[in-house]
């Protein structure tokens, strides 16, 4: 559907849960996996998504905190797979729960997978997440030969922690059918607010002369995307901060208790639980047509906005 500033909202992020196996250092502060908030069963997930299938979407990205930490993961991709008008699912994850699962996860109905990585370092790995390097890379290889492509990897760039292995990540996809994406640290989180461990992605590329710039996959594509010779991948930067992207931002996002939240860089969120417990599913409809369209126009990363939850609370 259009939103109040004529925008085509077609793509749905829903959390799945809040809970963490990591604890990224600029994402999280706590310990381990944080308590258990409020999460919705699948077949609840399944009416938000049939209610937002029919106001246009027709994408839907499941994430978290860690997804892969519900047990009915692949009911939840099952339920929203069977419904005709969502026509992709995807899942963000960290992949520390992911070996031996990426068939179950493509036959349930997940068409690809973004898996977040920062560094290549082990011990650094380690001091900036809590979890194991080795098993990012080996669960990388997995989604590969799974067919859960293309296959994108998210990074964040923070200076002083892993501004030093920019090629080196760039460098997975010279033998894979990849997109390594760097996405610069948005004021959310523990270190968010700190500007001087921002990155921003023009200087990255503009100390990159060998990056050729390739066209958009689809018109308002937020990742500005580049070609590297000899390799089989490709590269992407996504500047929230540097190239706001928010007029022709497509999305919302569901939080794990049902909660929208239209719009990452507004602190504005619309209750379901009503909605949800009427067992009507034109009010559901309309409390989330509702939310579509007063979508705000845009976020104040760079006016001093303060997001009162961290990304894995809110669904990245
Ligand atoms: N657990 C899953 C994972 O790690 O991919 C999904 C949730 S996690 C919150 C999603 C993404 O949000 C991660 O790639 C993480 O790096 C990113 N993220 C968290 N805080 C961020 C921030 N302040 N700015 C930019 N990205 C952030």
């Amino acid at each position: 559907m259009i939103d109040q500033f004529g925008r085509s909202i077609d793509y749905l992020r829903l959390s799945v849960t809040e809970r963490c196996t990591l604890r990224c250092t600029y994402c999280r502060v706590e310990e381990g996996i944080c308590p258990k908030a409020a999460e919705l069963s699948a077949d609840e997930y399944a009416r938000i998504g049939k209610a937002c299938a029919r106001l246009g979407i027709h994408k839907v990205r499941i994430t978290g905190g860690e997804p892969l930490l519900r047990k009915d993961i692949l009911e939840i991709i099952q339920k929203l797979s069977a419904i005709d008008a969502i026509t992709e699912i995807t899942m963000t994850t960290n992949a520390q729960q992911l070996a031996g699962r990426a068939n179950a996860l493509k036959e349930a109905g997940l068409k690809r997978l973004n898996i977040s990585l920062d560094t290549l370092d082990a011990a650094k790995y380690h001091e900036m997440t809590g979890g194991e390097l080795s098993t990012v890379l080996s669960a990388i290889d997995e989604a590969i030969e799974a067919q859960l492509l293309p296959l994108k990897i998210n990074t964040v760039i923070v200076k002083g922690k892993n501004d030093d292995e920019v090629d080196d990540l760039m460098a997975l996809a010279k033998e894979r059918p990849i997109e390594v994406r760097f996405i610069e640290l948005m004021p959310i989180g523990a270190l968010g607010q700190n500007d001087a461990m921002r990155v921003n992605n023009d200087v990255l590329i503009a100390a990159r002369p060998f990056l050729q710039p390739l066209p958009p996959c689809y018109p308002g594509q937020p990742a500005r995307d580049y070609a590297v010779d000899g390799y089989m991948g490709r590269v992407g930067f996504i500047s929230p901060l540097s190239h706001k992207f928010c007029a022709s931002c497509n999305r919302i996002r569901v939080m794990s208790d049902g909660k929208i939240r239209p719009c990452l860089g507004s602190n504005m969120e619309i209750e379901t639980k009503e909605a949800l417990a009427s067992k009507d599913d034109e009010v559901l409809l309309e409390t989330i047509r509702n939310a579509i369209y007063h979508k705000p126009d845009g976020h104040h990363f760079n006016t001093g906005f303060i997001s009162e939850k961290n990304m894995s609370r809110i669904g990245g």
